[in-house]
């Protein structure tokens, strides 16, 4: 084939450093932060507990400390990665739990300090599909104006009786709501899957890929499942145990769910990142970079491509 165009590197998919380095011609990196919200899965709202896998840290294990400001995480977190990177620029990530759980007033008093903060190119906002009220959603609309902004949408599955077992609190038919009321906003959307979930076949994984790709959305993470300790899905494994996907069936499952992804949707993940502390299974995925070299190897050997079966 031709070389595929959205990367630096010979990937045959549409790499975030692509989308970045064009965006902004220079480093960019994510910085994650606890703001110190609660989730409507947690709190009773619309369940507690939480989805199934979820940490106490409300899936925001590298995220900063909660019980620090907003400004010293962003500092400390920052300041660590300009180690490594000396003219990095940032996005400010709103990572853990739900990030539009609140009144417009808490999220202008959580978000504006970031617009225009120097060396801050843009905010992303990780939420739910059930926690964008109109009133939620013109406000985001009115920052896009002022910054850079990307909103992170949990989906998980495409399947509502998965949805209903990992106790995700919404389904699929909610999570099409809420994309729309934000795509209508012309707001930027990165939609989260997650591959392995407990009972689901390499069919109904595949057949969340095929719907995704047939959204109107702009970014995608495809995470597999991990099972950290103290969590509900751990004790469901130990009471019902169900196959986990092996690393081969992982790497395959990507690589087939990226040909039903339009090539303009931009691949900000291909594994998850577990806490390596918590993590009970699957072992295999604390490689990550062997992971992404052999998804890499495997569309190479298949010629094959982001958005090829489209
Ligand atoms: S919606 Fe997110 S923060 Fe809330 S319980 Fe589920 S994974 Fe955790």
């Amino acid at each position: 084939m031709n070389k595929f165009p959205y990367t630096f590197d010979n990937k045959r998919y549409h790499t975030y450093n692509y989308f970045l380095k064009t965006k902004y011609h220079c480093k960019v990196a994510k910085v994650s932060l606890n703001a110190g919200f609660t989730c409507p899965n947690r709190d009773g709202t619309c369940g507690t507990g939480g989805c199934i896998f979820c940490s106490d840290s409300g899936s925001g294990d590298f995220a900063g400390h909660v019980q620090d400001s907003l400004q010293k995480q962003f500092q400390d977190i920052s300041s660590i990665m300009r180690q490594k990177w000396p003219d990095c620029q940032f996005i400010a990530y709103f990572q853990a739990n739900t990030n539009t759980y609140g009144t417009v007033d808490e999220l202008k008093e959580r978000f504006e300090p970031f617009v225009n903060m120097k060396d801050v190119v843009g905010i992303a906002i990780a939420t739910r599909p059930d926690c964008l009220s109109d009133e939620i959603c013109d406000y985001l609309e009115q920052l896009s104006h002022r910054c850079d902004l990307y909103i992170e949408l949990g989906l998980q599955t495409v399947h509502d009786k998965t949805a209903q077992l990992i106790h995700r609190g919404h389904d699929y038919q909610t999570f099409l709501d809420g994309l729309q009321r934000l795509r209508q906003r012309h707001l930027d959307v990165c939609v989260h899957i997650i591959n392995g979930l407990p009972y689901e076949t390499y069919d109904m994984m595949l057949e969340t890929a095929k719907q995704v790709g047939q959204l109107d959305i702009q970014g995608l993470k495809i995470h597999n499942l991990y099972m950290l300790k103290n969590t509900a899905l751990h004790r469901l494994y130990q009471q019902r145990p169900f196959e986990m996907l092996t690393r081969e069936q992982y790497i395959s499952l990507v690589v087939d769910q990226l040909q039903y992804i339009p090539a303009h949707v931009v691949i900000e993940r291909l594994t998850g990142d577990a806490p390596i502390d918590a993590l009970v299974a699957p072992l295999w995925s604390i490689k990550k970079v062997t992971i992404l070299n052999d998804i890499d190897k495997l569309m190479k050997e298949k010629d094959t491509h982001q958005g090829y079966l489209l």
